[in-house]
């Protein structure tokens, strides 16, 4: 993973925060998380977007802290296995990324 994606990760994650919804497919290139904002779907994880012509299926918000919360989960004992310093950089960075953005869930989410 280069530099420039890993600014697309964090672009993805801020379409989170401005509002956008995630969504319940994974991404057909890596099956990381998908959000949706404005009609474009982004991948948190690499960064693919696409456009689709059929609105993608918005998850409700306890299904999407769920699944982010699988997700983390899977990172943190792959990370625990990683032995390659950089690929544990990214998983960190992305992992970050998640908890950011359970947190903000969470924070907008109404009980
Ligand atoms: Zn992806």
């Amino acid at each position: 993973m280069s530099a420039e994606d890993g600014s697309k990760i964090k672009s993805a994650a801020s379409i989170l925060l401005k509002g956008g919804t995630l969504v319940s497919e994974q991404c057909p290139k890596c099956g990381g998380v998908q959000v949706r904002f404005g009609g474009k779907t982004t991948c948190i994880n690499c960064g693919q977007e696409s456009k689709e012509e059929k609105p993608a299926q918005a998850v409700a918000a306890t299904d999407s802290a769920a699944a982010i919360e699988r997700r983390i989960s899977a990172l943190a004992a792959e990370l625990a296995d990683e032995k390659d310093l950089a690929i544990q950089k990214q998983k960190a960075d992305l992992l970050e990324t998640y908890l950011r953005i359970l947190e903000k869930m969470r924070s907008l989410s109404v009980r």
